[in-house]
Protein backbone atom coordinates (compact mmCIF):
# COMPACT_ATOMS: atom_id res chain seq x y z
CA UNK A 1 0.00 0.00 0.00
CA UNK A 2 2.94 2.40 0.98
CA UNK A 3 4.52 1.44 -2.59
CA UNK A 4 1.37 3.04 -4.47
CA UNK A 5 1.27 5.89 -2.13
CA UNK A 6 4.67 6.72 -3.00
CA UNK A 7 3.71 6.08 -6.93
CA UNK A 8 0.69 7.81 -6.76
CA UNK A 9 2.08 10.70 -5.42
CA UNK A 10 5.15 11.02 -7.70
CA UNK A 11 2.46 10.47 -10.52
CA UNK A 12 0.55 13.22 -8.84
CA UNK A 13 3.59 15.51 -9.13
CA UNK A 14 4.26 14.87 -12.87
CA UNK A 15 0.82 14.51 -14.19
CA UNK A 16 -1.78 14.23 -11.47
CA UNK A 17 -1.94 10.62 -12.73
CA UNK A 18 -1.17 7.53 -11.98
CA UNK A 19 0.77 5.03 -14.71
CA UNK A 20 -0.27 1.64 -14.80
CA UNK A 21 2.68 0.19 -16.01
CA UNK A 22 4.20 0.74 -12.89
CA UNK A 23 1.70 -1.68 -10.94
CA UNK A 24 2.06 -5.35 -10.60
CA UNK A 25 -1.09 -7.60 -11.26
CA UNK A 26 -2.04 -6.97 -7.16
CA UNK A 27 -0.95 -3.07 -7.11
CA UNK A 28 -3.63 -2.84 -10.14
CA UNK A 29 -6.47 -4.70 -8.46
CA UNK A 30 -6.32 -2.88 -5.60
CA UNK A 31 -6.46 0.13 -7.54
CA UNK A 32 -9.69 -0.76 -9.12
CA UNK A 33 -11.35 -1.77 -5.89
CA UNK A 34 -10.26 1.45 -4.92
CA UNK A 35 -12.33 3.42 -7.27
CA UNK A 36 -15.29 1.34 -6.68
CA UNK A 37 -14.92 -1.36 -9.40
CA UNK A 38 -14.76 -5.28 -8.89
CA UNK A 39 -12.12 -7.40 -8.68
CA UNK A 40 -12.47 -8.63 -12.61
CA UNK A 41 -12.18 -5.38 -14.29
CA UNK A 42 -8.88 -5.35 -13.33
CA UNK A 43 -8.19 -8.58 -14.91
CA UNK A 44 -9.94 -7.01 -17.99
CA UNK A 45 -7.53 -4.18 -17.70
CA UNK A 46 -5.21 -6.38 -17.43
CA UNK A 47 -5.48 -7.87 -20.59
CA UNK A 48 -6.33 -4.92 -22.83
CA UNK A 49 -2.87 -3.72 -21.30
CA UNK A 50 -0.75 -6.83 -21.43
CA UNK A 51 -2.51 -9.05 -23.69
CA UNK A 52 -3.64 -6.49 -26.09
CA UNK A 53 -1.11 -4.08 -25.78
CA UNK A 54 -3.34 -1.24 -25.90
CA UNK A 55 -2.68 2.36 -24.41
CA UNK A 56 -5.78 4.33 -25.11
CA UNK A 57 -8.74 3.46 -22.85
CA UNK A 58 -11.14 4.46 -25.20
CA UNK A 59 -10.62 1.76 -27.06
CA UNK A 60 -11.50 -1.16 -24.36
CA UNK A 61 -15.07 -2.02 -25.47
CA UNK A 62 -15.99 -4.44 -22.80
CA UNK A 63 -15.28 -1.81 -20.21
CA UNK A 64 -18.42 0.58 -19.15
CA UNK A 65 -18.55 4.24 -21.27
CA UNK A 66 -18.40 5.73 -17.16
CA UNK A 67 -15.45 3.18 -16.48
CA UNK A 68 -13.47 4.25 -19.44
CA UNK A 69 -13.70 8.03 -18.67
CA UNK A 70 -12.65 6.98 -15.18
CA UNK A 71 -9.61 5.38 -16.30
CA UNK A 72 -8.90 8.46 -17.93
CA UNK A 73 -9.41 11.06 -15.74
CA UNK A 74 -6.92 8.99 -12.91
CA UNK A 75 -4.24 6.77 -15.51
CA UNK A 76 -2.16 6.62 -18.08
CA UNK A 77 -0.55 4.20 -20.08
CA UNK A 78 2.20 4.86 -21.45
CA UNK A 79 5.21 3.55 -24.13
CA UNK A 80 9.07 4.74 -24.00
CA UNK A 81 9.45 7.25 -27.17
CA UNK A 82 11.27 6.05 -30.08
CA UNK A 83 14.00 8.75 -30.74
CA UNK A 84 15.35 6.92 -33.46
CA UNK A 85 15.50 3.40 -34.89
CA UNK A 86 18.64 1.66 -37.20
CA UNK A 87 18.32 -1.61 -38.55
CA UNK A 88 21.58 -3.19 -39.11
CA UNK A 89 22.65 -5.30 -42.54
CA UNK A 90 22.06 -8.48 -40.67
CA UNK A 91 18.34 -7.28 -39.81
CA UNK A 92 19.35 -6.46 -36.04
CA UNK A 93 17.18 -3.89 -34.98
CA UNK A 94 17.97 -1.14 -32.50
CA UNK A 95 16.07 1.62 -30.73
CA UNK A 96 17.19 4.66 -28.96
CA UNK A 97 13.94 5.27 -26.31
CA UNK A 98 13.44 8.39 -24.03
CA UNK A 99 11.42 8.26 -21.04
CA UNK A 100 9.09 11.48 -19.43
CA UNK A 101 12.22 12.79 -17.99
CA UNK A 102 14.26 12.86 -21.35
CA UNK A 103 16.58 10.12 -20.16
CA UNK A 104 17.15 7.48 -22.43
CA UNK A 105 18.35 3.78 -23.05
CA UNK A 106 19.14 1.51 -25.95
CA UNK A 107 17.06 -1.56 -26.62
CA UNK A 108 18.75 -4.19 -29.47
CA UNK A 109 15.86 -6.85 -30.78
CA UNK A 110 18.46 -9.83 -32.62
CA UNK A 111 16.21 -11.93 -35.44
CA UNK A 112 16.69 -15.64 -36.06
CA UNK A 113 15.36 -17.22 -39.07
CA UNK A 114 11.60 -18.16 -36.89
CA UNK A 115 12.09 -16.00 -33.43
CA UNK A 116 14.64 -14.24 -32.07
CA UNK A 117 15.34 -12.24 -28.73
CA UNK A 118 14.96 -8.60 -27.29
CA UNK A 119 17.87 -7.15 -25.15
CA UNK A 120 16.11 -4.93 -23.06
CA UNK A 121 17.89 -2.49 -20.47
CA UNK A 122 18.02 -1.89 -16.99
CA UNK A 123 19.82 0.96 -15.94
CA UNK A 124 20.64 4.58 -17.86
CA UNK A 125 24.19 3.95 -17.84
CA UNK A 126 25.72 1.57 -15.29
CA UNK A 127 27.80 1.81 -12.04
CA UNK A 128 29.99 -1.30 -12.61
CA UNK A 129 32.46 0.41 -15.08
CA UNK A 130 33.69 -2.73 -16.92
CA UNK A 131 36.60 -1.50 -18.59
CA UNK A 132 35.73 -3.25 -21.89
CA UNK A 133 32.13 -1.88 -21.67
CA UNK A 134 30.61 1.46 -23.46
CA UNK A 135 28.17 1.63 -21.12
CA UNK A 136 30.05 1.29 -18.25
CA UNK A 137 32.34 4.28 -19.68
CA UNK A 138 29.17 6.32 -19.51
CA UNK A 139 29.06 6.02 -15.61
CA UNK A 140 25.50 5.74 -13.76
CA UNK A 141 22.27 7.78 -14.32
CA UNK A 142 19.22 5.94 -12.45
CA UNK A 143 17.34 2.64 -12.21
CA UNK A 144 14.68 2.06 -14.51
CA UNK A 145 11.22 1.93 -13.22
CA UNK A 146 9.46 -1.44 -13.51
CA UNK A 147 7.04 0.33 -16.09
CA UNK A 148 10.15 1.36 -18.09
CA UNK A 149 11.25 -2.00 -18.27
CA UNK A 150 8.25 -3.52 -19.55
CA UNK A 151 7.46 -0.21 -22.00
CA UNK A 152 10.71 -1.25 -23.12
CA UNK A 153 9.33 -5.25 -24.07
CA UNK A 154 6.24 -3.27 -25.33
CA UNK A 155 7.64 -1.05 -27.67
CA UNK A 156 9.28 -3.78 -29.77
CA UNK A 157 5.65 -5.63 -29.89
CA UNK A 158 4.07 -2.23 -31.35
CA UNK A 159 6.49 -2.22 -33.79
CA UNK A 160 6.66 -5.82 -35.41
CA UNK A 161 3.11 -5.73 -34.41
CA UNK A 162 2.96 -8.99 -32.26
CA UNK A 163 -0.10 -7.75 -30.30
CA UNK A 164 -2.45 -9.93 -29.40
CA UNK A 165 0.06 -12.13 -27.80
CA UNK A 166 1.03 -14.81 -30.02
CA UNK A 167 1.67 -18.26 -29.17
CA UNK A 168 5.26 -19.50 -28.76
CA UNK A 169 4.99 -21.37 -31.77
CA UNK A 170 4.22 -18.37 -34.18
CA UNK A 171 5.94 -15.05 -32.32
CA UNK A 172 9.10 -13.63 -33.63
CA UNK A 173 9.81 -11.72 -30.26
CA UNK A 174 10.31 -15.32 -28.48
CA UNK A 175 13.22 -14.34 -25.94
CA UNK A 176 13.96 -12.23 -23.54
CA UNK A 177 17.87 -11.29 -22.59
CA UNK A 178 18.52 -9.02 -19.94
CA UNK A 179 21.71 -8.02 -21.28
CA UNK A 180 21.31 -3.90 -22.33
CA UNK A 181 22.41 -1.16 -20.43
CA UNK A 182 23.05 -1.84 -16.17
CA UNK A 183 23.12 -3.84 -13.83
CA UNK A 184 20.05 -5.43 -13.20
CA UNK A 185 20.93 -7.29 -9.57
CA UNK A 186 21.20 -3.76 -8.73
CA UNK A 187 18.15 -3.00 -9.53
CA UNK A 188 16.28 -5.84 -8.32
CA UNK A 189 12.92 -4.70 -7.12
CA UNK A 190 12.08 -2.92 -10.46
CA UNK A 191 13.74 -5.91 -12.20
CA UNK A 192 11.51 -8.53 -10.58
CA UNK A 193 8.19 -6.43 -10.52
CA UNK A 194 8.84 -6.22 -14.55
CA UNK A 195 9.53 -9.52 -15.17
CA UNK A 196 6.87 -10.81 -13.45
CA UNK A 197 4.61 -8.63 -15.76
CA UNK A 198 6.11 -9.96 -18.63
CA UNK A 199 5.84 -13.46 -18.04
CA UNK A 200 2.09 -13.27 -16.57
CA UNK A 201 0.39 -15.58 -18.56
CA UNK A 202 -2.80 -13.46 -18.92
CA UNK A 203 -0.82 -10.71 -20.72
CA UNK A 204 2.45 -10.48 -22.83
CA UNK A 205 3.08 -14.22 -21.61
CA UNK A 206 6.28 -14.94 -22.73
CA UNK A 207 7.74 -18.03 -20.38
CA UNK A 208 10.46 -17.72 -17.92
CA UNK A 209 12.54 -20.45 -19.77
CA UNK A 210 12.86 -17.74 -22.30
CA UNK A 211 13.99 -14.91 -20.48
CA UNK A 212 17.52 -14.71 -19.57
CA UNK A 213 18.98 -12.36 -16.72
CA UNK A 214 23.18 -11.55 -16.94
CA UNK A 215 24.98 -10.08 -13.96
CA UNK A 216 28.32 -9.27 -13.61
CA UNK A 217 28.31 -11.30 -10.06
CA UNK A 218 26.52 -9.27 -7.34
CA UNK A 219 27.13 -12.41 -5.72
CA UNK A 220 24.53 -11.89 -2.46
CA UNK A 221 21.36 -11.46 -4.74
CA UNK A 222 22.04 -13.98 -7.35
CA UNK A 223 19.79 -16.58 -5.02
CA UNK A 224 17.01 -14.23 -4.31
CA UNK A 225 17.45 -12.85 -7.99
CA UNK A 226 16.35 -16.57 -9.38
CA UNK A 227 14.06 -17.26 -6.80
CA UNK A 228 11.97 -14.19 -7.38
CA UNK A 229 11.92 -13.88 -10.85
CA UNK A 230 12.43 -17.95 -12.21
CA UNK A 231 14.08 -16.97 -15.23
CA UNK A 232 17.87 -18.27 -16.54
CA UNK A 233 21.13 -17.22 -15.18
CA UNK A 234 24.03 -15.62 -16.98
CA UNK A 235 27.18 -15.08 -15.42
CA UNK A 236 29.57 -12.78 -16.67
CA UNK A 237 32.42 -13.99 -16.22
CA UNK A 238 35.28 -13.03 -18.44
CA UNK A 239 38.44 -14.56 -16.45
CA UNK A 240 39.44 -17.77 -14.96
CA UNK A 241 40.99 -16.03 -11.64
CA UNK A 242 40.64 -13.17 -9.47
CA UNK A 243 44.00 -11.35 -10.72
CA UNK A 244 42.35 -10.79 -13.78
CA UNK A 245 38.76 -10.15 -13.64
CA UNK A 246 39.58 -7.30 -10.97
CA UNK A 247 41.88 -5.81 -14.06
CA UNK A 248 38.89 -5.76 -16.04
CA UNK A 249 35.33 -5.56 -14.03
CA UNK A 250 36.10 -3.38 -10.62
CA UNK A 251 33.19 -5.65 -8.92
CA UNK A 252 35.74 -8.02 -8.90
CA UNK A 253 37.35 -6.06 -5.98
CA UNK A 254 33.74 -6.87 -3.88
CA UNK A 255 32.60 -9.65 -4.54
CA UNK A 256 35.34 -12.13 -5.66
CA UNK A 257 35.04 -15.28 -8.17
CA UNK A 258 34.23 -17.90 -5.44
CA UNK A 259 32.08 -15.93 -3.81
CA UNK A 260 29.95 -15.66 -7.17
CA UNK A 261 30.74 -19.38 -8.34
CA UNK A 262 29.63 -20.62 -4.25
CA UNK A 263 26.17 -18.59 -4.70
CA UNK A 264 25.26 -20.47 -8.37
CA UNK A 265 26.12 -23.72 -6.48
CA UNK A 266 23.19 -22.62 -3.91
CA UNK A 267 21.22 -21.10 -6.93
CA UNK A 268 21.71 -24.80 -8.76
CA UNK A 269 21.75 -27.09 -5.57
CA UNK A 270 18.30 -29.62 -5.29
CA UNK A 271 17.17 -28.97 -9.15
CA UNK A 272 18.93 -30.36 -11.85
CA UNK A 273 17.17 -28.37 -14.46
CA UNK A 274 19.35 -25.34 -13.45
CA UNK A 275 21.77 -24.83 -16.27
CA UNK A 276 24.11 -21.73 -15.93
CA UNK A 277 25.50 -19.88 -18.59
CA UNK A 278 28.82 -18.47 -18.28
CA UNK A 279 29.91 -15.76 -20.70
CA UNK A 280 33.25 -15.02 -21.48
CA UNK A 281 34.21 -12.39 -23.02
CA UNK A 282 37.98 -13.05 -25.10
CA UNK A 283 40.06 -10.19 -25.23
CA UNK A 284 43.40 -10.09 -27.04
CA UNK A 285 46.72 -11.13 -25.19
CA UNK A 286 44.41 -10.53 -21.67
CA UNK A 287 42.44 -13.40 -20.78
CA UNK A 288 42.54 -15.84 -23.93
CA UNK A 289 45.43 -18.14 -23.74
CA UNK A 290 45.41 -21.51 -24.02
CA UNK A 291 46.21 -21.77 -20.16
CA UNK A 292 43.73 -19.49 -19.16
CA UNK A 293 40.90 -21.91 -20.91
CA UNK A 294 42.71 -24.44 -18.83
CA UNK A 295 42.44 -22.62 -15.56
CA UNK A 296 38.67 -21.96 -16.35
CA UNK A 297 38.29 -25.38 -16.76
CA UNK A 298 39.73 -26.82 -13.60
CA UNK A 299 37.75 -24.07 -11.90
CA UNK A 300 33.92 -24.73 -12.98
CA UNK A 301 35.02 -28.47 -12.05
CA UNK A 302 36.14 -27.52 -8.93
CA UNK A 303 32.74 -26.27 -7.75
CA UNK A 304 30.78 -29.00 -10.06
CA UNK A 305 28.58 -26.55 -11.84
CA UNK A 306 26.38 -27.53 -14.45
CA UNK A 307 27.21 -25.24 -17.16
CA UNK A 308 27.72 -23.99 -20.77
CA UNK A 309 29.66 -20.98 -21.59
CA UNK A 310 29.27 -18.53 -24.23
CA UNK A 311 32.40 -17.25 -25.73
CA UNK A 312 31.79 -13.34 -27.02
CA UNK A 313 34.50 -12.06 -28.98
CA UNK A 314 34.55 -8.60 -28.35
CA UNK A 315 33.09 -5.92 -30.10
CA UNK A 316 35.34 -2.51 -30.75
CA UNK A 317 33.27 0.90 -29.37
CA UNK A 318 34.60 4.47 -29.95
CA UNK A 319 37.56 5.11 -27.38
CA UNK A 320 37.81 1.51 -26.63
CA UNK A 321 41.65 0.53 -26.21
CA UNK A 322 41.04 -3.49 -26.48
CA UNK A 323 41.23 -5.74 -29.13
CA UNK A 324 39.49 -8.52 -30.46
CA UNK A 325 40.93 -12.18 -30.14
CA UNK A 326 42.18 -13.46 -33.52
CA UNK A 327 39.86 -16.15 -35.05
CA UNK A 328 42.47 -18.90 -34.15
CA UNK A 329 42.60 -17.93 -30.78
CA UNK A 330 39.08 -18.13 -30.15
CA UNK A 331 38.89 -21.66 -32.07
CA UNK A 332 41.39 -23.44 -29.51
CA UNK A 333 39.94 -21.51 -26.38
CA UNK A 334 36.62 -22.87 -27.07
CA UNK A 335 37.84 -26.75 -27.91
CA UNK A 336 39.73 -26.41 -24.83
CA UNK A 337 36.34 -26.34 -23.35
CA UNK A 338 34.36 -28.11 -25.58
CA UNK A 339 36.95 -31.72 -25.17
CA UNK A 340 36.22 -31.15 -20.80
CA UNK A 341 32.87 -31.68 -21.62
CA UNK A 342 31.35 -27.58 -21.57
CA UNK A 343 29.41 -26.26 -24.55
CA UNK A 344 31.45 -23.18 -25.72
CA UNK A 345 29.92 -22.29 -28.72
CA UNK A 346 31.11 -18.92 -30.21
CA UNK A 347 28.47 -15.77 -30.53
CA UNK A 348 28.62 -14.46 -33.64
CA UNK A 349 28.10 -10.23 -32.85
CA UNK A 350 25.23 -8.98 -34.75
CA UNK A 351 24.19 -5.83 -35.72
CA UNK A 352 28.43 -4.43 -35.16
CA UNK A 353 27.50 -1.70 -38.13
CA UNK A 354 25.05 0.00 -36.29
CA UNK A 355 26.86 -0.35 -32.91
CA UNK A 356 24.01 -2.65 -31.53
CA UNK A 357 26.60 -5.72 -30.07
CA UNK A 358 27.18 -6.80 -26.61
CA UNK A 359 28.80 -4.04 -25.08
CA UNK A 360 27.87 -1.17 -27.39
CA UNK A 361 25.36 0.14 -26.28
CA UNK A 362 25.36 3.82 -24.66
CA UNK A 363 22.62 6.30 -23.12
CA UNK A 364 24.08 9.88 -24.75
CA UNK A 365 26.03 11.05 -28.00
CA UNK A 366 29.94 10.73 -27.91
CA UNK A 367 31.40 14.04 -26.75
CA UNK A 368 32.07 16.22 -29.99
N1 LIG B 1 25.33 -5.84 -16.74
C1 LIG B 1 25.06 -7.18 -17.05
C2 LIG B 1 24.22 -7.35 -18.28
C3 LIG B 1 24.49 -6.46 -19.46
S1 LIG B 1 25.98 -6.69 -20.36
C4 LIG B 1 26.34 -7.97 -17.20
O1 LIG B 1 27.39 -7.36 -17.28
O2 LIG B 1 26.26 -9.19 -17.19
C5 LIG B 1 25.70 -8.10 -21.38
C6 LIG B 1 26.98 -8.84 -21.78
O3 LIG B 1 27.76 -8.10 -22.72
C7 LIG B 1 27.91 -9.08 -20.58
O4 LIG B 1 28.38 -10.40 -20.55
C8 LIG B 1 29.00 -8.10 -20.86
O5 LIG B 1 30.16 -8.44 -20.18
C9 LIG B 1 29.13 -8.17 -22.35
N2 LIG B 1 29.91 -7.06 -22.93
C10 LIG B 1 30.15 -5.84 -22.39
N3 LIG B 1 30.93 -5.11 -23.22
C11 LIG B 1 31.18 -5.87 -24.30
C12 LIG B 1 31.91 -5.65 -25.52
N4 LIG B 1 32.50 -4.49 -25.78
N5 LIG B 1 31.94 -6.66 -26.42
C13 LIG B 1 31.29 -7.82 -26.19
N6 LIG B 1 30.58 -8.08 -25.07
C14 LIG B 1 30.52 -7.11 -24.13
FE1 LIG C 1 27.53 -2.69 -16.47
FE2 LIG C 1 27.34 -5.11 -17.60
FE3 LIG C 1 28.57 -3.08 -18.88
FE4 LIG C 1 29.71 -4.20 -16.75
S1 LIG C 1 29.26 -5.20 -18.71
S2 LIG C 1 29.54 -1.99 -17.15
S3 LIG C 1 27.94 -4.65 -15.48
S4 LIG C 1 26.40 -3.18 -18.34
Amino acid sequence: MEHIKQLAQSASRMSKKIELTELSKEELTEEILKIGEKNFRAKQLWQWMYYRGVTDFGEMSNLSQALRAKLEENYTITRPKVVTEQISVDKTHKWLLEFNDGERVEMVYIPEKDRGAVCISTQVGCAMGCRFCHTGSQHFTRNLTAGEIVGQFMVARDTYKEWPSPTNETRYLSNIVVMGMGEPLNNLENVVKALNIITDCDGIAISRRRVTMSTSGIAPRIVEAMQRTGVRLAISLHAPNNTIRSKIMPINDKFKIEEVLKECQKYQQGDHSRYITFEYLLLKGINDSSENAKELVELLKKYKLRATFNLIPFNPWPGCSFKPSDKKTVEIFSKILDDAGFAAPIRVPRGQDILAACGQLKSKMPKA
